[in-house]
């Protein structure tokens, strides 16, 4: 059956614009930064950057270009074998960009740059010095590569000052070599989250999950499993979603009950928080998210 799968009235869903939300982007005009919230066209983007009641605002920056050396059949970034050269001066622009646009928490993430010798991890790095440097009070999560399961580069992020660790699984064991690219393994996916905790100790790690993707439910729950047992702290659920006809199709669309039963059973393996509903993204919310369970 090649029939598309109608959208479930779940996901039809008005983006509910604050007042804050039009003043961030209004100050980002002229910034250069380039936002994954935009981008991606993220229904999340009225509430994660400022129409929450804490009034914490998140966002997420891309960095090292708009090109990446893998090709993910669920991703729609560009993909080529050898992207533009980074830019020296990205660190601190980037840094002082997302200072003077005055957000609480910020996740920076990047396409995968193979074709760099330590995968770009000493320019994640740098940024997040630089950050920290122009502004000791926000909170950093960088949303990071495999870095073909380079140690030394997981090592150079782990170490570079932020606030939470983040690789994302993206599906079950099973699906992996359909969904991501080849290079990208289910277990060393695993290892890199692991190998960050290891490399600094305490540190915060977290990790996502798409579903409707054609995994069993028995899937996910080893999925979870193996996430907790690599010592990941915090996890998201959400609905795959077809970038383009080009890309995989949607095998199910869960149910908003499905993610709540996802989300109790993410709280009894004893993760510090899950975060799982049909618009849930890897970053959604991820400031209110950190301050609520885990400063207080
Ligand atoms: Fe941006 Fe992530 Fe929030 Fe979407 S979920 S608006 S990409 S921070
Ligand atoms: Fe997209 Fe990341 Fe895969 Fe690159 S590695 S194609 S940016 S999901």
């Amino acid at each position: 059956d090649t029939a598309r799968l109608r959208l479930p009235p779940w996901l039809k869903r008005e983006i509910p614009l604050g007042e804050s939300y039009s003043k961030l982007k209004a100050d980002l005009r002229g910034l250069n930064l380039h936002t994954v919230c935009e981008e991606a066209r993220c229904p999340n983007i009225g509430e994660c950057w400022g129409g929450n009641d804490d009034n914490v605002s998140t966002a997420t920056i891309m960095l090292m270009g708009d090109t990446c050396t893998r090709g993910c059949r669920f991703c729609s970034v560009k993909t080529a074998r050898r992207p533009p050269p980074l830019d020296p001066n990205e660190p601190v622009n980037t840094a002082t960009a997302i200072t003077k646009w005055g957000l609480n928490y910020v996740v920076l993430t990047s396409v995968d740059r193979d074709d760099i010798s330590d995968g770009g991890s000493s320019h994640f790095a740098e940024t997040v010095r630089e950050l920290k440097r122009q502004n000791s009070s926000i909170l950093v999560e960088c949303l990071v590569p495999d870095f073909g399961g380079n140690q030394t580069s997981v090592a150079t992020i782990a170490g570079s000052g932020l606030d939470v660790f983040a690789h994302n699984i993206e599906t079950v064991e099973s699906l992996t070599p359909r969904v991501r690219d080849p290079r990208a393994r289910y277990r060393q996916s695993l290892s890199v989250l692991e190998h960050a905790k290891v490399a600094e100790n305490g540190l915060l790690t977290k990790s996502s999950i798409m579903l409707g993707l054609g995994e069993t439910d028995q899937e996910v729950m080893q999925t979870l499993k193996d996430l907790r047992s690599a010592g990941v702290d915090c996890v998201t659920l959400g609905q795959y979603m077809q970038p383009t006809k080009r890309h995989l199709r949607v095998a199910e669309y869960i149910t908003p009950e499905k993610y709540q039963h996802w989300e109790k059973v993410g709280q009894d393996l004893g993760f510090l928080y899950t975060a799982s509903g049909p618009l849930v993204r890897s970053s959604y919310r991820a400031g209110e998210l950190f301050l609520k369970n885990h400063l207080n």
